[in-house]
């Protein structure tokens, strides 16, 4: 397959032809049909997050078709349009049966523990656990936006802040969490004041609910 690699942290990655992955037992591969760019991805090339090894695929909000299917694998076939949460949990710790699995204790993360989806396959794991269906009435490249951005900032919005209807949410930085936060925040029906120094993040932030 062809894929986004690099060999030095902080130094050009380059498209390459490498090995196709192949699925986990409990695992799939899937046929990349979209990926975003994460702040992440940034720290990852720059060599802060130790759980990478060189040479490294970096990519992980991702949609896509399942390819290939692990043998241990019951619940998801060839062809079926998914996503994944950006912490692929492994379903059974005890942060995982305590209903935590953002914070497993033997997560992995594509794009991190293992090669990403920069590139035209990404192996998952623990399939089972972490595959999210997708519509057919929605696009890849918005499924890709929901398991690392939308996710962060529903967490924060909704099950943290618990924001309602008719409060007042301020949303400081209006990046990809940020405008995921104010689209979040506008659906719950709150009034969203959004924070930036970029005039353009501010216009997407008008666009996607803000109120000033
Ligand atoms: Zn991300
Ligand atoms: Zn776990």
């Amino acid at each position: 397959m062809r894929a986004v690699v690099f060999e030095r942290y902080g130094e050009p990655a380059e498209v390459r032809e490498v090995a196709d992955p192949e699925p986990a037992e409990h695992g799939v591969v899937v046929r990349v049909e979209a990926t975003g760019l994460c702040r992440s991805d940034w720290h990852g090339w720059q060599g802060h997050d130790p759980d990478i090894a060189l040479p490294h695929v970096p990519g992980h909000e991702l949609a896509g078709t399942v390819e290939a299917v692990g043998a241990r694998v019951t619940g998801w076939r060839a062809g079926d349009r998914v996503t994944v949460p950006f912490v692929c949990a492994c379903g059974s710790c005890p942060a995982c049966a305590a209903g935590d699995q953002q914070v497993c204790e033997r997560q992995t993360q594509p794009g991190f523990t293992h090669w990403g989806s920069f590139a035209q396959y990404v192996a998952l794991d623990h399939a089972d656990v972490n595959l999210v269906a997708v519509p057919d009435g929605m696009s890849f490249a918005t499924a890709a936006s929901l398991g690392c951005r939308f996710a962060t900032a529903y967490r924060a919005v909704v099950q943290r802040g618990r924001v309602a209807a008719g409060e007042w949410v301020a949303v400081h930085g209006c990046g990809g969490v940020g405008l995921s936060a104010v689209m979040i925040a506008a659906a719950a029906g709150a009034r969203v004041v959004a924070v930036d120094v970029s005039p353009g993040a501010l216009d997407l932030a008008r666009r996607f609910g803000a109120a000033r």
